[in-house]
């Protein structure tokens, strides 16, 4: 199989058929027509064997978590998905590999209806770079400046199960089966484009979590020169993940997990008011974890009482901003 035979076979024809494409693969450049009075919103992420997914997993979980993890930066921007472009470098031109890995990919494209319009296709050590354009207003609210004192902090959905999931992997765990949840979370992450779409017309300081929360609401509160106390008892623990963790659970757990790819976003009092109940319509989890402080720095409550944060190695990038 050559490097044309594996654009024209699984490439050229994924994802979802689009009409502002005006020329898609096949050429030098794709063409596309954006909305008038949108701004475009282009966001890349690389995903490297070993790094960002461990070497076994599944063709299929790594073509849909390329996409998924940079779907999720668009939601995180308030952002509607529309183009994407796909640069792989694979050891060999495995076929059945490349077909596996658009089954992954193609099935969450066409979910969210967006269109592969070109990309790169080389030999090289697995490595995967994606990169995502959507649409905004022009007047979007989205930015991680946008926290202010008495904010109330919120996430969607859980906290900790894709961690969970990975040290499952890395441990060689023999209870992998019983806990495929947690494994599913970590390799199929949800996109939080329903929040995302569900928060539009407010102004609200957004970010998805990728780093953890500890290391990812540091972004926020710097861009927005403020500081967070967090309530960790109420931090949003999935059922699979406290048996899991039984009674060695602890909430450093959920406070430095990466990898789970929901919202967070900080919004004053009458906005979260406003959309709790909207959220609790669709069936999205929404919880309460904090409040915006104006002194800087991330503080970290239970039962009131103040909890040391233990900088472990998984969040340098929040150590050099503090
Ligand atoms: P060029 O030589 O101009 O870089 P290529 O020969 O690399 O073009 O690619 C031919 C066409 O196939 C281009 O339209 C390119 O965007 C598309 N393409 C190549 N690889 C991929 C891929 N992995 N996914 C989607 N489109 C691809
Ligand atoms: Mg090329």
């Amino acid at each position: 199989m050559q490097e044309f035979d594996l654009i024209n076979r699984y490439f050229k024809s994924a994802g979802a058929q689009r009409d502002d494409v005006e020329l898609g693969i096949g050429d030098d450049c794709a063409l596309l027509s954006p909305p008038p009075g949108k701004l475009l919103a282009v966001s890349t992420d690389t995903l490297i064997s070993g790094v960002h997914f461990p070497v076994n997993t599944s063709p299929e979980d790594i073509g849909y978590k390329s996409l998924a993890v940079n779907l999720s930066d668009l939601a995180a921007m308030g952002a509607q998905p529309a183009w994407v472009s796909l640069a792989i470098s694979l050891p060999s031109a495995d076929e059945d590999w490349v077909k596996r890995f658009m089954q992954g990919f193609s099935s969450l494209a066409q979910e969210y209806g967006v269109a592969l319009v070109g990309g790169d296709t080389t030999r090289g050590a697995l490595s995967i770079t994606v990169s995502i354009t959507g649409f905004v207003d022009s007047n979007t609210n989205f930015t991680r400046s946008n926290a202010c004192e008495g904010d109330a902090i919120c996430v969607t959905g859980t906290l900790g199960d894709a961690a969970a999931g990975l040290r499952l992997i890395l441990d060689n765990d023999p209870r992998q089966s019983h806990y495929q949840a947690l494994l599913h979370q970590l390799n199929r992450p949800q996109p939080q484009l329903p929040a995302s779409q569900l928060l539009q017309p407010y102004r609200i300081a957004a970010i998805d979590l990728s780093d953890g929360l500890l290391a990812d609401l540091g972004h926020i509160c710097e861009r927005s020169g403020c500081g967070a106390v967090i309530e960790l008892d109420s931090l949003p623990v999935s059922q699979t993940l406290r048996e899991y963790y039984a009674d060695d659970m602890h909430w450093k757990y959920l406070v430095n997990a990466g990898d789970d790819y929901q919202l967070c976003f900080c919004c004053d009092d009458e906005t979260l008011q406003l959309i709790q109940p909207v959220f609790k319509q669709q069936a999205i989890q929404l919880t309460r974890i904090g409040v915006i402080r104006s002194q800087p720095g991330i503080r970290c409550l239970q039962a009131g009482r103040e909890q040391a944060i233990d900088y472990t190695s998984g969040y340098n990038h929040f150590k050099h901003e503090n």
